[in-house]
C-alpha cells in the first residue's frame, strides 16, 4: 500500500515542535524509543478481553505473558499485592475504582479542583461529579497545604464511604499516613490518585501510598514516562471488585501493545537511573521556583518539593492573566499551562497562575543551570508578553537551547 504520506508529515511536524521547544507540562514526558516500539508493535491486532488465563477469545497465550509481566512489574515496582493494567487512561482508573467501591448516590470526599483537584474527583461535568455525593477539602489560606484539619471535620460531619487524594495541581508531597488515620476515624476507604507523581514513587522521592491506602490509581505517561494509559494497584481482597469493574465493568477489549509498552516503563523504571532521573526532576523543579522567584513571580504554597510549580501571576502584574501568559509563552517557544491558583479571582478559562512541572526537560538531559536560563526566558516574555520582536528572539534562544538536549527520538 502507499505511504500516508498526509498524516506521517504531521506526525514530522510534531516530532519538530517536540524537539524545537520546551515542554513545560507538568503532566507530560518523552517516552523512550523502547516503550514506542512496543506501543507501535503488532499487539494492537490482538483482542484480549478478560484477563491471562480467563480470556474471551481464542489466540492468547503470548498475549497472557506480556500482560502477566505488566502486571508482575507492576507491583513489584510499588509493593502492591494486585495489579490491574488495562485501564486505557488515569480517568478511566478512577471511574473503575469509583465502580468497584462505591453506590451511585454515596458520598465521597476529594480535593476541591481549583486547589488542584482532578475534574474526576467529583467535578459536575464529569462523571464522577453526576453519579456520586462528592464533598470537597482545599488548602489552607496560610500555607497552602491540604487542610488535613478541615479534611477530618468534613469526614465527621459527612461520614463519606471513600476519601479521595491526589492532585493535578499541587506542588507539595502528599504524606498519605494522616490521611489513612482520618478514613479510619470514620470508616472511610482511601483511594490515592497517584496520577501525577507515580514516577516520583517509583523513584524514591515521593511517600509511596501502596500499602496505606486502599487503591491506589496512577497513569503511566506523566513522571512514570511510559505510554499514554492508567494503572489500578490494591490490596488482594480487593483484586476482584477492581478487576470486574475494569472488565467488563467499564472497558472492553485491552490495548495490550499499550499494557506492552507499561511493562517496558515498569522495567526501565527498575533501573538505578530511574531514581538519578526523579531526583533531578525534583532538583530542577526547585531550581525553577527559586529562579523564577528571582524574577519577582510568588510561587504557590512558597516552593515546590515535586515536579511541577504554580506560579501566582498576581505580584508580578496584576493585569497578566493565566490565559495571557501561556499564549504569549506558547509564541516564544515554552509551552505551559494557565491554571486556577487556590482562591484564584478569575475563572478556570482564564486564571491567574500557570502551571510549569520539569518531567520532560530533565527526560531530555537539561539540570539547574538550564532551569536558571528558563526562568530568565519566562520573565523576558511576561514583562512584555505584546512584544512581537521580544518574544522570537526568546523563541530562537529556546531553539538553541533546545538543539543541546534531545529526548529519545
Ligand atoms: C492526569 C490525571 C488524571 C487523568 O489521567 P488521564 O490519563 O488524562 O485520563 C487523573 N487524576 C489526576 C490527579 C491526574 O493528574
Amino acid at each position: 500500500m502507499a505511504r500516508d504520506d498526509e498524516l506521517f508529515a504531521i506526525i514530522a511536524r510534531e516530532q519538530e515542535r517536540q524537539r524545537t521547544s520546551l515542554q513545560l507540562i507538568a503532566s507530560e514526558n518523552f517516552a523512550s524509543r523502547q516503550v514506542r516500539e512496543a506501543t507501535g508493535s503488532v499487539l494492537t491486532n490482538k483482542y484480549s478481553e478478560g484477563y491471562p488465563g480467563k480470556r474471551y477469545y481464542g489466540g492468547n497465550q503470548i498475549i497472557d505473558d506480556a500482560e502477566d509481566l505488566a502486571r508482575r512489574r507492576c507491583c513489584e515496582l510499588f509493593g502492591a499485592e494486585h495489579a490491574n493494567v488495562q485501564p486505557h487512561a488515569g480517568a478511566n482508573a478512577n471511574m473503575a475504582a469509583y465502580l468497584a467501591l462505591l453506590e451511585p448516590g454515596d458520598t465521597v470526599l476529594g480535593m476541591r479542583l481549583d486547589q488542584g483537584g482532578h475534574l474526576t474527583h467529583g467535578s459536575p461535568v464529569n462523571m464522577s461529579g453526576r453519579f456520586y455525593n462528592f464533598v470537597a477539602y482545599g488548602v489552607t489560606a496560610s500555607d497552602e497545604r491540604i487542610d488535613l484539619e478541615q479534611m477530618a471535620a468534613l469526614a465527621q460531619e459527612h461520614r463519606p464511604k471513600l476519601i479521595v487524594a491526589g492532585a493535578t495541581a499541587y506542588p507539595r508531597l502528599i504524606d498519605p499516613e494522616p490521611i489513612r488515620r482520618i478514613a479510619d476515624e470514620v470508616g472511610a476507604l482511601f483511594l490515592f490518585d497517584a496520577a501525577h507523581v507515580a514516577g516520583l514513587i517509583a523513584g524514591g522521592v515521593h511517600p509511596n501510598p501502596v500499602g496505606v491506602a486502599d487503591v491506589v490509581t496512577f497513569t503511566t505517561h506523566k513522571t512514570l514516562r511510559g505510554p499514554r494509559g492508567g494503572c489500578i494497584v490494591c490490596r488482594k481482597e480487593l483484586a476482584t471488585a477492581i478487576d470486574k469493574a475494569v472488565f467488563p465493568g467499564l472497558q472492553g477489549g485491552p490495548l495490550e501493545h499499550v499494557i506492552a509498552a507499561k511493562a517496558v516503563a515498569f522495567w526501565e523504571a527498575r533501573q538505578p537511573s530511574f531514581k538519578e532521573y526523579s531526583a533531578q526532576v525534583v532538583a530542577n523543579a526547585s531550581a525553577l521556583a527559586e529562579a523564577l522567584t528571582g524574577e519577582g513571580f510568588r510561587m504557590v504554597s512558597g516552593g515546590t518539593d515535586n515536579h511541577l510549580i504554580l506560579v501566582d501571576l498576581q505580584p508580578f502584574d496584576a493585569d497578566l492573566t493565566g490565559k495571557k501568559a501561556q499564549e504569549a509563552l506558547d509564541l516564544a517557544g515554552i509551552t505551559c499551562n494557565k491554571n486556577t491558583i487556590p482562591n484564584d479571582p478569575r475563572s478556570p478559562f482564564v486564571t491567574s497562575g500557570l502551571r510549569l512541572g520539569t518531567p520532560a526537560m530533565t527526560t531530555a538531559g537539561m539540570a539547574e543551570a538550564e532551569m536558571a536560563e528558563i526562568a530568565t526566558l519566562v520573565g523576558r516574555v511576561l514583562r512584555d508578553p505584546d512584544n512581537t520582536a521580544e518574544r522570537a528572539a526568546v523563541r530562537d534562544q529556546v531553539a538553541t537551547l533546545c538543539s543541546k538536549f534531545s529526548p529519545d527520538f
